[in-house]
């Protein structure tokens, strides 16, 4: 797994941004695997299916075609062809996603899908900086760099907030604090590949970090 940069952490963390700024930094691929999940809840919503119903979860994560672009200029996110790049990103999706991830049967299907794209893009790219939760933990545990970065509740919805704003959504912050938190208790809880660091990966706590000194610091890294 040469070249593979492992990034996990919770939501609000600069995870994503970082990811796409160090991948194109390196002249590496990205694959946010987030956005992975997030078309298949998309499509359990759509479909009118109970976030909770695990076997008909799994049924539709089966049927459904998920492609996310791996290029960290060009993101992008099909759901059978039709672009959910935007879509993905509501609350309403943020509400159901740590359910649908939650069941084994998706998570098996989508890392199984996510490690054939990592060795493709990387032998295409000569390197792919991989964006999720349990990437150094189990999608690619080999990966040579593995970072896992941290914030506080508040940092996290704040930067959440100033997302949505910018993207043209309404935003309350109580909300979008209670919603990262309740995200965060889901992904970390679950029983299958619970949100947590890998014993090997190098923490950074980005609270009162910038983007650019935490890209600083990752760049480092990946160069040594
Ligand atoms: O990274 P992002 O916030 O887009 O991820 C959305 C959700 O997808 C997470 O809250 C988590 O429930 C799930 N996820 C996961 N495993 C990953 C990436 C994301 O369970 N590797």
């Amino acid at each position: 797994l040469r070249g593979v940069v492992a990034l996990d952490g919770p939501s609000g963390t600069g995870k994503t941004t970082v990811a796409r700024k160090l991948a194109a930094k390196l002249g590496a691929g990205y694959l946010d695997t987030g956005a992975m999940y997030r078309v298949v809840t998309l499509a359990v919503l759509d479909a009118g299916v109970d976030p909770l119903d695990a076997d008909a979860v799994a049924a539709l994560a089966r049927a459904v075609r998920c492609e996310v672009a791996t290029d960290p200029a060009t993101p992008g996110a099909r759901l059978d062809g039709t672009d959910v790049g935007e879509t993905i990103r509501t609350p309403r999706v943020d509400a159901a996603v740590s359910a649908v991830s939650a069941v084994p049967e998706v998570r098996e299907l989508l890392v199984q899908r996510q490690r054939t794209l990592i060795e493709e893009v990387a032998r295409e790219a000569g390197g792919v900086v991989v964006d999720g939760r349990d990437i150094g933990t189990v999608v690619a545990p080999d990966a040579p760099l593995k970072v896992f970065l941290t914030a506080s509740a508040e940092v996290r919805a704040a930067r959440r907030g100033a997302q949505d704003t910018a993207a043209g959504r309404e935003t309350d912050q109580a909300a979008v604090l209670a919603s990262v938190e309740r995200r965060d208790r889901l992904d970390s809880s679950r029983v299958s590949s619970p949100l947590r660091p890998a014993e090997d990966a190098v923490e950074f706590d980005t609270s009162d970090l910038s983007i650019e000194q935490v890209l600083v610091a990752l760049t480092e890294l990946a160069s040594t």
